[in-house]
Formats: C-alpha cells, sequence, structure tokens
C-alpha cells in the first residue's frame, strides 16, 4: 500500500533500517529481505524506500557516521536530539545502541562498540574543543597556556574559564556500565530485560560563556536522548489485548549524565505506540495538529527533545530471518510512517 514512498531527508525525523546477520539458527537461503540501494529494500517483491539501509555489512561505526555524529553537532549547537531503535526483539536495537556489553567493558575502545560509547566519546572530543577554543577567545591572553585540568571526583575542566565541569568518557562508561545494572531485574545482560523496558540515556551538554564584550554571561543546555525502545512485537499485544494492556507494564530506565541520576518509572507499552504517533506526527512537519506528548511518561519526558528544532533520527532493526517475516513487514511498514 506504501512502497516506493519517498524518501529524502527534509522531514523531521530520519529513518535508518538495519538488517542484523543471520544467526546461528537461521539458515542461508532463508533471507526474506533483500537491499536493493544505499535506500531501499525489497520484502516479498514489496519495495520500501529510507533514508538509508544498512544490510549486514554495515558496521558499528558506520551507523555511527550515519545516525549519530550528525546529531551530536546539533547539540553542541545548542538543540536537543534523539535517537529510538526500533524492532521486534532478536533484531538488534540494543547491539545498535550500545554494542555487546563485552565491548562497554573493554578498556579499548571496541570496534564493537555502538552509538551510545560512540556518541558520548565524540561529545567528549567537542566540549574539550569548545573548552579550548573559550581559552584562546576568553582568557587573558597571559594565562594562555592554561591546561585543562582533571578531578578526581568529577573529571575535566578548564581552570577559571568555566564552572561547568566535564567528566571524562570513562566516567560516563563506569555510569552506563552502573545503569544497565540497575534495571530493573538488576541483571548486568544489556539484552535479558530488553524486549519489555525502554532504556533511555540522557546526556545533557550545559554550556556557560561569558562575553568580554559585554560580561554577560549566557547558558545553554541540550541534551541528546539515546533510545533503547522496548521489543515491538508487544505493541500488537497492546493493540489486541485490550484490558490487559493495563497489566503489560515496562520500566523506563533514564539515567541523565550531568546530573547523574537514575531513574525508574514504570510505564505501558502503549507509550512505544504513542511514539510512534507523534513520530508521525512530526514528520508530516508544517501544519502540526496537537501532539499528545502527555499520553505516555516516555513522550512526556521526552517531550523538549521531539518537538521546535529538535533532531530525530530512529534506527529500525531488522531480521533477515523467514521466521520473522511478519514482524519484519510491521517494522518497516511503521519505519515508512514515521518517515
Ligand atoms: P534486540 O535488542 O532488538 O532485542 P539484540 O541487539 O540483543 O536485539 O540482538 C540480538 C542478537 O543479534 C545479539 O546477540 C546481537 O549481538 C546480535 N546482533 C544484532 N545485530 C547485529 C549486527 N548488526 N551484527 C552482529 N550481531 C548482531
Ligand atoms: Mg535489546
Amino acid at each position: 500500500e506504501n512502497s516506493g514512498a519517498a524518501a529524502g531527508s527534509d522531514s523531521g525525523v530520519k529513518v535508518v533500517v538495519r538488517m542484523r546477520p543471520q544467526n546461528q539458527g537461521e539458515q542461508e537461503g532463508d533471507l526474506v529481505l533483500q537491499k536493493l540501494s544505499a535506500d531501499s529494500l525489497a520484502i516479498n517483491g514489496q519495495t520500501f524506500t529510507f533514508d538509508a539501509v544498512a544490510d549486514v555489512e554495515a558496521t558499528q561505526v558506520a551507523i555511527f557516521d550515519l545516525v549519530g555524529a550528525p546529531l551530536v553537532e546539533n547539540c553542541i549547537a545548542g538543540f536537543n536530539s534523539s535517537i529510538f531503535a526500533y524492532g521486534q526483539t532478536g533484531s538488534g536495537k540494543t547491539y545498535t545502541m550500545w554494542g555487546p556489553m563485552q565491548a562497554l567493558l573493554e578498556d579499548r575502545f571496541s570496534s564493537q562498540q555502538g552509538l551510545t560509547p560512540r556518541i558520548v566519546e565524540l561529545i567528549f572530543s567537542r566540549i574539550n574543543e569548545i573548552y579550548n577554543e573559550q581559552i584562546t577567545d576568553l582568557l587573558d591572553p597571559r594565562k594562555r597556556n592554561l591546561q585543562i585540568r582533571e578531578d578526581v571526583k568529577c573529571g575535566v575542566y578548564v581552570e577559571s574559564l568555566t564552572e561547568e565541569r566535564v567528566c571524562t568518557m570513562n566516567d560516563v562508561k563506569q555510569l552506563l556500565i552502573r545503569g544497565l545494572s540497575n534495571r530493573r531485574t538488576g541483571t548486568t545482560s544489556i539484552n535479558a530485560e530488553s524486549s519489555r523496558s525502554h532504556s533511555v540515556f540522557t546526556f545533557v551538554i550545559k554550556s556557560q560563556s561569558k562575553s568580554l564584550a559585554t560580561g554577560l554571561t549566557s547558558f545553554k543546555t541540550s541534551r541528546i536522548n539515546l533510545v533503547d525502545l522496548a521489543g515491538s512485537e508487544r505493541q500488537k499485544l497492546t493493540g489486541a489485548a485490550g484490558e490487559q494492556l493495563k497489566e503489560a507494564v515496562t520500566s523506563t530506565d533514564h539515567f541523565t549524565a550531568g546530573a547523574f541520576s537514575v531513574l525508574s518509572n514504570s510505564l505501558c507499552l502503549r507509550e512505544c505506540r504513542n511514539l510512534i504517533n507523534i513520530l508521525a506526527e512530526i514528520s508530516k512537519g508544517g501544519k502540526q495538529r496537537h501532539i499528545p506528548y502527555r499520553d505516555s511518561k516516555l513522550t512526556f519526558l521526552l517531550q523538549e527533545s521531539l518537538g521546535g528544532n529538535a533532531k530525530l533520527a530512529m534506527v529500525c532493526a531488522v531480521s533477515p530471518a523467514q521466521r520473522c517475516r511478519g514482524e519484519t513487514y510491521s517494522t518497516l511498514r511503521f519505519a515508512q510512517r514515521a518517515k
């Protein structure tokens, strides 16, 4: 019905479909998805077009270059950004947003690391650049050689330049690991609970700059939300199950870098749907009707980051396997709708 819909990156939401490789239980020749071009694929002879299609060859860094890096620049400029990973359980959402837990625990930077650690690292390197610029811009030239200092408790800061303290990538890594371990089950496995809960990692960038000309200090705060959604196959369940819906409670773990807090909320699966409606609404742009942010906690929480100048991207993860065909199809249809 909606095959071959126009892509283009003008819409409010950038939609990328990512196919994961077949796993051991899936036979060769079992593939139902075919990548046709950089931005289109076919399933059952039907063509879908998105902003980009990533196949099994796409590396974590390629996904980051496509989806992560552009949002960081937007965020550094003071605008909010969000990335959502959508798809059925087992399709590669957590792999995309985080990478394997093992990769996160490794000391060296692993090629397997997903969007979140890569984005955090880029933010830190960009922030340090900015601070360096501020040193030359704002300080007395005699103090030009001031170093960025590192505080045991709270990481990196530039002496007498700004009161904002920036923690190290490693601090953030510890936070991520702690946050992930603090999910509802207390499990250290990223994947264990991810089919029933959304995880939202919010990185808050607060900057403060003082104009030498006017002496005025200005403050800027922006957020980048990295969202690993609950498995999308549950939505069908919520759609059909009526009263059961209310009992299908999931959790959202929301940990904020900057404030370094962990929040846990009980949420309904209905939220995923609400989010989809909002994304679709935002995509249509222009004549936006009332956007029902308050209909769910997730979207209420993310409200500031969804509207206005916010940049949004969604990676829709799909399995290539025959047995997942139905879910894959509905994920693609959803992805199309969000475009
Ligand atoms: P989800 O979070 O959507 O439930 P996962 O991210 O846990 O799915 O992925 C399921 C399995 O497939 C995991 O073992 C993961 O490591 C693997 N996987 C997913 N995507 C990829 C990929 N692009 N490359 C390699 N392995 C992948
Ligand atoms: Mg997961």
